[in-house]
């Protein structure tokens, strides 16, 4: 289905940047149990044991073969790791349990040797919440069809394929196959690009306590850490890296004089930084800076959701790169990645706008543990420091609202309507861009709330920017009552 990596770097050798490209748009499809990030909720309550058994006997009936399981270091994972495995193995499916480990670990381990994965974690969500993400033989997270379809079997009425005695599936051990993981990452650097340099990692108690410290130190890197020990209440800090939780972190980065600080999310998926001077990292900041060191070897597309920021497009363009919208969602950016590279042209690069980065050369998912290693390589590359880099992006500002209420598609239409005659773009929500600035108004598909965000030169256009379409909302929903 999809081209194998050979032919891959074949298409980014062969590139030339007066290519003319295919345009491309994945869209997205409504799922009733699974949302963008799969299944997920508090355990107890949405999530149990039963759900859990449910769905691994619909997976074992759609992928039969067999398939690895894993998950994060929540307390709950276990009970659902079993009912998991329970459900595939009775289906007929082998299972591997490769423990917990980062759920790129595990589509790293699944892609090419297993007919699937299922990882049991509930990412940068607090300690009560858990959950299930399906992942194909490529490594990708299953898409929205074969998703819908899946939901479709969790029907109770539908009579899943037990398997009779001599024919259920069997269970092996899997727990070393993480260093395949590691080995893979340390294997696109040459030498020891991290010798001499101190680095602070705060897995967050999560998953990456496996792996985050061991692919730093193979980089040659001094390696300190902080919330190392991996423990399912996240006793020193929440599992989503915001700036507030990363105090410890950025204490230690500048005690230490390290290069920078990482932090990763409970899944290590995303990976966010601290510079040298202690100061939290804006993700587009990140996102921007590694794009620009994979534009200076690379040329090709890099493909985003289109609430990035223009920085990362500004950066890419001074390159003799572009850049490709998708929806909000890392699975409609590597679906895109992988379509565009199998109609022919070269992808460099992916992600999204929280430290979700995508880097096609190992594989089509987020990756914190590549972003880790990438990092240390472009600092030993500029020879700078983050913050010196930094601040040689692009200047730009981002504001995120919110507006509580259940009219987002209305309010959405209304809006598609009322500026119909600026640059409208519908890929998801609705997006005004304008010369320098957009602004993209977001329906939120769990909540009764609508999300603005605008995207600017400076705070003070971008405010006015707000404004205009806050006080155009609230006439709307006014006139609507
Ligand atoms: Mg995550």
């Amino acid at each position: 289905m999809y081209l194998p990596l050979s032919r891959y770097s074949k298409i980014i050798k062969a590139f030339k940047p007066e290519r003319i490209y295919t345009k491309m748009t994945i869209k997205k499809l409504s799922k009733q149990l699974f949302g963008t990030n799969g299944v997920r909720g508090i355990v107890g309550k949405e999530i149990t044991p039963l759900l859990a058994l449910r769905i691994g006997e619909a997976l074992g009936t759609m992928r039969p073969g067999c398939i690895a399981v894993g998950m994060d270091t929540r307390t709950s994972g276990p009970a659902l790791a079993n009912a998991v495995k329970a459900g595939l193995m009775a289906t007929g499916c082998d299972v591997v349990d490769c423990g917990i480990l980062p759920i790129p670990a595990l589509q790293y381990i699944v892609k090419g040797h297993y007919a699937g994965g299922a990882m049991i974690t509930a990412s940068h969500n607090p300690p009560q919440y858990n959950g299930i993400k399906i992942i194909e033989a490529d490594g990708t997270e299953m898409g929205d069809e074969e998703t819908i379809k899946l939901e479709g079997l969790l029907d109770k009425s539908t009579n899943l394929e037990t398997q009779s005695w001599d024919r259920v599936g069997k269970e092996m051990p899997g727990a070393h196959l993480v260093d395949t993981y590691v080995q893979s990452i340390t294997s696109h650097f040459k030498g020891l690009p991290g010798k001499g340099m101190t680095v602070v990692v705060d897995p967050g108690s999560g998953a990456a306590c496996r792996t985050t410290p061991a692919i730093l130190q193979a980089l040659g890197c001094r390696v300190l850490t902080i919330n190392a020990i991996m423990d399912g209440t996240f006793p020193g800090r929440l599992p989503e890296p915001s700036a507030e939780g990363l105090q410890g972190l950025a204490a230690l980065v500048v005690a230490s004089k390290a290069a920078f600080g990482i932090a990763h999310d409970g899944d290590a998926d995303r990976a966010v930084f601290i510079d040298e001077t202690g100061t939290f990292v804006e993700e587009n900041h990140e996102f921007a800076l590694i794009a620009q060191h994979i534009c200076k070897t690379a040329k090709g597309t890099i493909v985003t959701p289109v609430s990035t920021s223009q920085m990362v497009e500004m950066v890419a363009e001074k390159e003799g790169c572009r850049v490709q919208y998708t929806p909000v969602g890392s699975i409609y950016v590597a679906r895109t990645m992988r379509e565009l590279i199998d109609a022919g042209q070269p992808v460099i690069f992916g992600g999204e706008g929280n430290g979700g980065l995508i880097f096609p050369a190992q594989q089509f998912c987020r990756d914190g543990g590549m972003t880790a290693a990438t990092m240390v390589a472009l600092l030993a590359e500029t020879g700078s420091t983050v913050s010196g880099l930094i601040r040689k992006l692009p200047a730009r500002h981002m504001i995120k609202e919110k507006i509580a209420t259940p009219k987002g598609s209305y309010l959405i239409d209304k809006l598609a309507e009322q500026y119909k005659h600026e640059s409208l773009d519908k890929t998801d929500g609705l997006k005004i861009k304008r010369d320098n600035e957009w602004a993209l108004i977001r329906a939120s598909g769990t909540e009764p709330l609508v999300r603005i965000m605008v995207d600017s030169p400076d705070a003070a256009s971008g405010r006015a920017f707000y404004q205009e379409i806050k006080k155009t909302v609230d006439k709307l929903l006014e006139t609507s009552a």
